[in-house]
């Protein structure tokens, strides 16, 4: 089920970049480093732990292809990915998403 007051959920203002049948990649609006990725699953999950098994699946399948994405457009020297899961770690969009932030060496991201 999807919910109309999830802004993950409002598929109007989200434009994913890579997508498969259960997960979305899309250009996160405040990137931490250039080029940074959130991954979703399509349905709406509270969070990381709520995923089903297919999703997890999916969702591990378009961080892969992120990453080839990602090397090919930016060339960087490393990745962070990370998932913030509950008000205390940080989560601030309470639909579950991971996050994909290449870094580049000197950089000072702050993920
Ligand atoms: P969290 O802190 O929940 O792990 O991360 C939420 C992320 O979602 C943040 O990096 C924030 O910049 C991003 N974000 C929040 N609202 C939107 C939105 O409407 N569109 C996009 N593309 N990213 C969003
Ligand atoms: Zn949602």
């Amino acid at each position: 089920m999807n919910y109309s007051n999830c802004i993950f959920c409002q598929r109007e203002q989200i434009q994913f970049v890579l997508e498969n049948d259960l997960a979305g990649a899309f250009w996160d609006r405040s990137p931490v480093s250039t080029g940074h990725l959130l991954i979703i699953p399509k349905t709406h999950r509270d969070n990381y732990f709520a995923l089903t098994t297919p999703e997890l699946v999916a969702v591990n399948n378009l961080i892969h292809e992120a990453k080839a994405l990602l090397d090919h457009d930016f060339q960087p020297d490393g990745y962070n990915i990370g998932v913030n899961i509950h008000e205390a770690a940080g989560q601030t969009v309470m639909h579950a998403h991971i996050h994909v932030i290449p870094r580049y060496l000197g950089d000072d991201a702050h993920p």
